[in-house]
Parts: C-alpha cells; sequence; structure tokens
C-alpha cells in the first residue's frame, strides 16, 4: 500500500480562491485587510517563514508590514511595536514571529497584541476560547490540519487520534481541536513510556516533536493518516519532517509530505484570521459570528 498523500499547497491555493472573494467584499466596504509581522533578531528559518507569510498577502491584494527588531533590542521596543500596531487601525492582525531571543517573555509579548488582532491564536484568552470550544481565532498550524483532514474526508467522530507533541501553539491546541470534533485523543510528548505503543494505536497520527525522522514505519497503524507538522533542513538545504517519509508512506494510509504539507495550510489560516478580523472590525466585533473552529 502507498498512502495517499495530502496536498496541502493545493488545498491552500483553493483556498486562497475563495479568500479573494472575501476580499473584494471587503474592497467594496472600503477596508483593506492589514496584517504586521514583527520580527525580532535574523533567525534564517524565521526570515523564511516570515518571507512566505507576507508574499501571501501581496498575492491576495492584503496590506502587510514587517517589523523588524535587531536580536538585542530591549523588551520595551517590542511592545512599543505592538502598541502602535494596536493602535492603527488599517492593522487587523497582529503576529510575533517565534522564536524571540532571550530576553523576551514569549507570554508577555502574546499577551500585549489586543485580542481582536491576534490572528495567531495565542493569547490565553483565546486558547481558553478554544477549551472552551469556541475560539475567536483558531491557532493556525492546527487550524490547517483540521481542514487538511476534513477536505480528505478522513472521518474523526470516534476515531483514536494522537498527537506527539504539547506545544501551546501546535500540539495542545491540535489535541482540542480533534477533541471537539469528538476524536478520543492521547497526547504524547518527551516524557512519554513507550511512544510507540501509543503512536500504533492511532487512526490519526499527528506529529509535531521537531525531531527529524521520530515517526517509522514500525510506530503507524497500517492505514492511519499521518500529519506530519516538523519541519527541518537537512545539511543539503532539503526539508524533512519528523516522519521518516519514505518507510511511512507504505503503511499509511494518508500522508502530509514536507514540504507541501501542513506549511501552506499554516499560511492559508492565518490569511483566514487576518480576513475574519478585518471582517469583525468593519461591524462591532461579534466573535459568533465569526466561522466555526475548523471553518476558519
Ligand atoms: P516545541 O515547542 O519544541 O514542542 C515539541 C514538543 O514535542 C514538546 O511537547 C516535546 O515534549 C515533544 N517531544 C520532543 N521530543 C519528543 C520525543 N522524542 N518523543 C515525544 N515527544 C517529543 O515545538 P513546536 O513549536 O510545537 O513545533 C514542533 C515542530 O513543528 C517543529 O519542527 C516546528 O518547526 C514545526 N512547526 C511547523 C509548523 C508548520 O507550519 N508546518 C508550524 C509550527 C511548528 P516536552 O513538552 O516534554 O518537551
Amino acid at each position: 500500500m502507498s498512502a495517499q498523500l495530502l496536498d496541502g499547497a493545493a488545498l491552500a491555493r483553493t483556498l486562497h480562491g475563495e479568500f479573494g472573494q472575501r476580499v473584494a467584499v471587503l474592497a467594496a466596504r472600503g477596508i483593506r485587510p492589514g496584517l504586521a509581522v514583527v520580527q525580532a533578531g535574523d533567525d534564517p528559518a524565521s526570515q523564511v517563514y516570515v518571507r512566505h507569510k507576507l508574499r501571501a498577502c501581496a498575492a491576495l491584494g492584503l496590506r502587510s508590514e514587517l517589523r523588524q527588531l535587531a536580536a538585542d533590542a530591549a523588551p520595551r521596543a517590542l511592545f512599543d511595536a505592538i502598541a502602535a500596531l494596536n493602535a492603527d487601525p488599517g492593522i487587523h492582525g497582529i503576529l510575533v514571529q517565534l522564536p524571540l531571543p532571550p530576553q523576551f517573555d514569549t507570554a508577555l509579548v502574546q499577551e500585549a497584541i489586543r485580542a481582536d488582532k491576534d490572528v495567531d491564536g495565542f493569547r490565553l484568552s483565546n486558547l481558553g476560547g478554544l477549551v472552551a470550544g469556541r475560539a475567536s481565532f483558531p491557532p493556525c498550524t492546527p487550524a490547517g490540519v483540521m481542514r487538511l483532514l476534513e477536505a480528505a474526508h478522513i472521518p474523526i467522530r470516534g476515531r483514536d487520534a494522537v498527537v506527539v507533541g504539547r506545544s501551546n501553539i501546535v500540539g495542545k491546541p491540535m489535541a482540542l481541536l480533534l477533541l471537539g470534533e469528538g476524536a478520543t485523543v492521547t497526547i504524547c510528548h518527551s516524557q512519554t513510556r513507550a511512544l510507540a505503543e501509543h503512536t500504533r494505536r492511532a487512526d490519526i497520527l499527528v506529529v509535531a516533536a521537531g525531531k527529524p525522522g521520530l515517526i517509522d514505519a514500525a510506530m503507524v497503524r497500517p492505514g492511519a493518516a499521518v500529519i506530519d507538522v516538523g519541519i527541518h533542513r537537512r545539511a543539503d538545504g532539503s526539508l524533512a519532517g519528523d516522519v521518516d517519509f519514505a518507510s511511512v508512506r507504505a503503511v499509511a494510509g494518508h500522508l502530509t509530505p514536507v514540504p507541501g504539507g501542513v506549511g501552506p495550510m499554516t499560511i492559508a489560516m492565518l490569511l483566514a484570521n487576518t480576513l475574519s478580523a478585518a471582517e469583525g472590525s468593519a461591524d462591532a466585533p461579534l466573535p459568533s459570528s465569526r466561522e466555526s473552529l475548523t471553518h476558519a
């Protein structure tokens, strides 16, 4: 058996087409959605991600803005930049590119973003909303995974889902979204004993551990849907994920490639959240009128 590949790049292109209609509706109301990216330092991977995000905005006709701070910038400078963007009516979404240099308290920085501009969805209020099943902005990577599963008609309700990784930006929100759709969810992490015993039970296996090749074929249930969130640059410059693609492809039912799987969907969901923020700014913000978690 060879797994069916889940083509995130193609799905993202389809979604971008739909977003174009929303941009046109906003334009007719005199609104051009705006996204600001704040970056501190010159981490090479972050620079690539930021470039992709800004490029996606430009392709859709969104206003985008990069606030670049030096790696040794004082925390005050970052808070001032966020305060200015919070007050800018032409900016509907703000994201701070992670990781931040060590002098910054990431959680405090995220809290400084206005709730209705928190398009990455990392503020505590948004994560709390996620727990309660009504986040205003579903975190982009897990939301992108849900859209990939939905587009491939992979059943979730009643299925065993295993998430490897418990970060606040991927693993935990991923588990909550799967739980919300009726999966029986197990979260694994670095302290999990006998990881393979858990992963082998999964109908849906989402891997976000940041460890290249962590999951091989022996750890995958035949026919499972395997979603590889990891991104690693090999010495030769090519990209790889947390899943050993060649061996797992022979066992899984569905598999995301790296690149071209989860990455483009993350950017698509960022655009979706930015459009939602702009739409919310047009009228009185009505979180309940925004689209549901899996339909960002
Ligand atoms: P992170 O904050 O470093 O979290 C990694 C998680 O994996 C932690 O919970 C850690 O456990 C767990 N882990 C580490 N080694 C493990 C092992 N051997 N067995 C089981 N669990 C293990 O990373 P992240 O921000 O969630 O990102 C994860 C990966 O996804 C990275 O490669 C990142 O580059 C990638 N990523 C991709 C996208 C995209 O758009 N495709 C977006 C975001 C992130 P502990 O909590 O116990 O330490």
